[in-house]
């Protein structure tokens, strides 16, 4: 018999995944069947965000593990809704678009500003599409959403009345974390956190009581025109007898009481500070506390305002300087220290926070810690260890949500106010209003029934208020009630890390107060990709790879197998070429494997010999290994499991021994037959629990041996092979790596005849061995 492959490929190349894309466009492999008698699985896919090239390789990485768990989900046997999204509301866009045409927000008109936008997403938006149709991700391509349509800004006015409906949103001035650059509020869930270095000043400060001079040590000496209280700590044994008297502050010459509070430290500074409106928020709270009256010191284009005085109009840089130059001149600074102070910094722009008071619309978030924490330990958390965060911030929450934004580029607040009575009107859910530029919806005002007319509101909102509802926009909420009921709550939320204050927290908040219920049943919580040295990639730095490149040269089977194997699930991972090299090896010993076998025919049934069982005992092992991984979403154990296996054991110990047996070299045809039935078997296993990492090449190579239907429709196989001789599994690779290290040392061929005796353990494996080795 002239045994040859059927698969004619010589060699696996990306250029072959295009036609398996071709046809799942042809098939609709993946068609969402909302008629399905099967249960199901609702992902809640993040829509991501285009805010510039390149798309970061970590990103990518992330959604093609997402995509694993799509295709997890199908072959465990659900029905899987995986509905792909692209977010293109809010900031980063923003000042993507300023930067690329060279433009400031608030000195171009509205309209032009938002077309601008507009033509930056698009292209960005075509990129990122096209980078997760070549990693292969089987989701809904053909309907894909965005969160700057009309639809959705529908859903999210519509949403945001209802809530208003319920009394949950008010207006209110209140000092706020406020970004200069990028020129609006923002939510303490937007703020990071840097040590960076900075000046501690010692000022002296006179005391009005009597002769002697107080030292207060600040880092902000620009806001001394807005000090209001000295406070020193009531144990601080030095200070003893300051309480009740005054200081006067330099400069600006005004008295302030000096009071005993346990918030100053002993052990910062001269252990003397200045309450200022704001300098942080420990300054917020102890306005209110100690019923200070609050002299506002910077305004919101981040200058000195009136309050300053002399200093107004100046930078809040150059008013520093300035300060720091009259201070030093009239001989009040003892000392400057330069220390490491913890920075607020814009999430987005990584500038400093200042505390602002603005009048801001707040969505109540307060009245319902307890339960969002109920929920929060209720839901299932992927890896279990990253619900902390969550809990943790839950936990830390002091302040409602501020949910208006002074920017353009967003869902419009849809409020028109009253000219004569001034009051805020609503109009009714279910359209998309635009009240910067659109008719009222209303002739006379709905309270004091005036026809003075209306004025609409400019503002936008926060972008999570988009992001926290996509749960129900996905499933249709207030649209199509029955398949509502079936899509919602979420089976599964993936996403970062790095956003679960924000996006985890915000849904999980908006969809109870909208539907009272959970919005997922769990939460899958990828970690950050970071470089070769293992910084976190970001486009500051400079340090983030493009994986456009990757993909084209690798396919997206490679670059899946590649951060698969290198992510365990929820830790972070790091970039290597090298091991995108190490995966490319993988997918090759995989297809000169397949092509080995698909020179023999499938047997139906064959009376197997014990070397057939041994491996199939060791298959078995795979089987619930990698089931208990995909269980856990948690591809690092499949993908590792998998490649142990083939290259470890099945490859050199298995197929070695039986090659002579499938070729029928000196064996009958009922063991010929065996090696043939367990060949198959084991490549059909392995093909079907790999293909939820590379959908690609298990896919081809399951047309050409196995069926006209994609592999995609396959479930996982269960454990069935209870033959149980695993412990003899060192034993055989001990023997073999002892014969082939003898040869080797002799400076033999592999196929050199030797005489030897076979151990009595593996006896029975006695004719596969000795043909094998070329045993005499
Ligand atoms: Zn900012
Ligand atoms: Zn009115």
């Amino acid at each position: 018999m002239k045994f040859s492959p059927k698969i004619k490929e010589k060699r696996w190349n990306p250029e072959l995944e295009k036609k398996i894309r071709k046809m799942r466009d042809k098939e609709k492999t993946y068609a969402f069947n909302t008629k399905t008698k099967r249960k199901i699985f609702t992902i809640d896919t993040p829509p991501p965000y285009p805010s510039g090239r390149p798309w970061h390789i970590g990103a990518a990485a992330h959604y093609s593990q997402i995509d694993m768990i799509a295709r997890t989900a199908r072959m465990m046997g659900f029905e899987v809704f995986f509905p792909i999204g692209i977010d293109r509301n809010g900031l980063p866009v923003e000042v993507y678009t300023e930067k690329k045409y060279g433009i400031s927000l608030h000195e171009t008109p509205r309209e032009k500003f938002i077309e601008l936008c507009t033509h930056a997403l698009d292209d960005l938006e075509a990129e990122m599409i096209q980078i997760m149709k070549m990693m292969g991700l089987s989701g809904d391509f053909d309907n894909y959403y965005r969160t700057d349509s009309k639809e959705y800004r529908t859903l999210t006015q519509t949403t945001f009345i209802e809530l208003w409906n319920k009394g949950l949103i008010y207006e209110d001035t209140r000092p706020n974390n406020y970004c200069i650059e990028c020129g609006t509020t923002i939510a303490d869930a937007e703020i990071e956190y840097e040590e960076l270095p900075t000046e501690l000043i010692y000022i002296k400060f006179k005391l009005k009581e009597t002769e002697k001079d107080i030292i207060i040590a600040t880092t902000r000496p620009e806001l001394l025109c807005s000090c209001a209280a000295i406070i020193y700590n009531p144990n601080d044994k030095r200070y003893r007898g300051l309480e009740g008297k005054h200081a006067i502050v330099p400069i600006f010459g005004r008295e302030v009481p000096i009071l005993a509070h346990p918030y100053a430290k002993e052990e910062f500074g001269s252990g003397i500070v200045m309450i200022c409106s704001y300098g942080d928020y420990s300054d917020v709270r102890l306005f209110r506390e100690l019923k200070l009256k609050e002299i506002i010191a910077i305004t919101p284009e981040g200058k000195m305002g009136k309050n300053a005085s002399k200093y107004e109009g100046l930078t809040i840089e150059d008013a520093k300087k300035k300060i720091i130059e009259d201070l030093d001149k009239a001989g009040l600074i003892q000392k400057r220290e330069k220390i490491m102070h913890r920075t607020p910094l814009c999430y987005r722009s990584k500038t400093p926070i200042e505390i602002i008071p603005m009048k801001e619309y707040y969505l109540k978030q307060l009245d319902f810690i307890p339960q969002l924490l109920k929920i929060a330990k209720k839901m299932e958390f992927f890896p279990d260890r990253h619900r902390q965060i969550l809990l943790d911030w839950i936990n830390s929450l002091s302040i409602d949500w501020p949910i208006s934004r002074r920017r353009y580029y967003g869902t419009e607040i849809p409020i028109w106010y009253c000219k004569d009575c001034g009051k805020a009107c609503l109009p009714k859910p279910g359209k998309y209003y635009q009240p910067w530029k659109d008719k009222p919806p209303f002739k006379k005002c709905p309270y004091c029934k005036s026809d003075k007319g209306f004025e609409g509101e400019t503002r936008t909102f926060d972008t999570w208020m988009d992001s926290s509802i996509s749960p129900l926009f996905i499933s249709r909420y207030q649209k199509d009630n029955d398949f509502f009921k079936k899509t919602f709550p979420s089976g599964i939320r993936p996403q970062a890390k790095d956003i679960i204050r924000t996006w985890l927290h915000y849904t999980i908040l908006r969809c109870y107060q909208l539907t009272k219920k959970p919005a997922f049943e769990r939460a899958w919580i990828m970690g950050y990709g970071v470089d070769e040295e293992g910084k976190r990639m970001s486009k500051s730095k400079g340090n983030v790879v493009d994986p456009i490149p990757i993909l084209e040269k690798y396919g997206g089977d490679i670059f899946r197998f590649w951060n698969a194997a290198e992510a365990g699930l929820g830790s972070d991972f790091r970039y290597s070429h090298d091991r995108i090299e190490g995966s490319a090896k993988f997918l090759t010993k995989l297809w000169n494997i397949s092509r080995f076998i698909s020179m023999f025919p499938e047997p139906k049934k064959a009376e197997l010999t014990i070397t057939d069982k041994w491996i199939l005992s060791e298959l078995n092992a795979l089987i619930k290994k990698s089931i208990k991984g995909y269980e856990n979403f948690d591809f690092f154990i499949p993908a590792n499991t998998i490649r142990e296996f083939t290259w470890n054991l099945f490859a050199p110990h298995y197929i070695e021994m039986i090659k002579s047996r499938a070729y029928g070299e000196g064996f009958n045809q009922k063991e010929q037959e065996a090696a043939w039935y367990t060949l198959h078997s084991t490549l059909k296993t392995l093909l079907q629990f790999f293909a939820p990492i590379a959908p690609y090449i298990t896919d081809y190579v399951w047309r050409e041996l196995y069926g006209k239907k994609s592999i995609h429709k396959q479930l996982f196989p269960k454990p069935e092979w209870k033959f149980n001789l695993n412990k003899l599994t060192d034993e055989i690779m001990g023997f073999n790596a002892k014969i082939w290290k003898d040869k080797k040392d002799k400076g033999l061929s592999l196929k050199t005849e030797i005489r030897m005796k076979i151990p009595k353990k593996l006896k029975p494996f006695e004719k596969d061995l000795k043909k094998m080795h070329s045993i005499r």
